[in-house]
């Protein structure tokens, strides 16, 4: 598990029962950071802690620490925590997945330019015809040119990137 990982499945109430602390109706627990602490200063918020005697504050991993007196590598080990070393693999991994989202915005960018394309050249054609002559050569190369955009069109709004 990462650290938002045990932040998610730990939330501040558990982790000071498990140490033992009774967390009372209005949500504080006797402050183990400072002496003498009779009237329970401090608050347990859902993923964090405040004394409001010692000002002592932090998250689970704080609390971990200072119970413990532990470093925070400690505590999060002992929340569940796991460090992944980057092996050769994980990082090729990483390099191919870089670069198969980059061929795939390029792949979409691609798209995206032949469909603004196609659609300038549909008006033009169409512009042309209703400009030109019926049946006159200007026309029937400007029907034919279109019959081919309107057919590219549909392919184009059909086509998924390939991936
Ligand atoms: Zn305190």
């Amino acid at each position: 598990m990462n650290k938002e990982e045990i932040k998610h499945s730990h939330s501040m109430r558990e982790i000071v029962e498990r140490y033992g602390f009774h967390v009372n109706r209005a949500g504080f627990i006797h402050c183990p950071f400072h002496k003498g602490d009779k009237g329970a200063s401090l608050k347990i918020y859902p993923d964090s802690f405040h004394c409001f005697g010692c000002g002592t504050n932090g998250d689970i991993f704080t609390f971990v620490q200072l119970i413990d007196h532990v470093d925070f590598k400690e505590a999060f080990q002992s929340l569940g925590g796991t460090y992944e070393k980057p092996t050769f693999q994980s990082k090729l991994a990483i390099y191919r997945s870089q670069k198969k989202a980059e061929q795939r915005r390029r792949g979409e960018e691609k798209l995206r330019r032949k469909r603004e394309l196609n659609n300038v050249l549909i008006d033009v054609y169409r512009d042309y015809m209703n400009k030109s002559e019926p049946f006159s050569e200007v026309w029937c190369d400007c029907c034919n040119a279109l019959q081919y955009q309107l057919y590219l069109h549909e392919i184009l709004n059909r086509e998924e990137v390939r991936k």
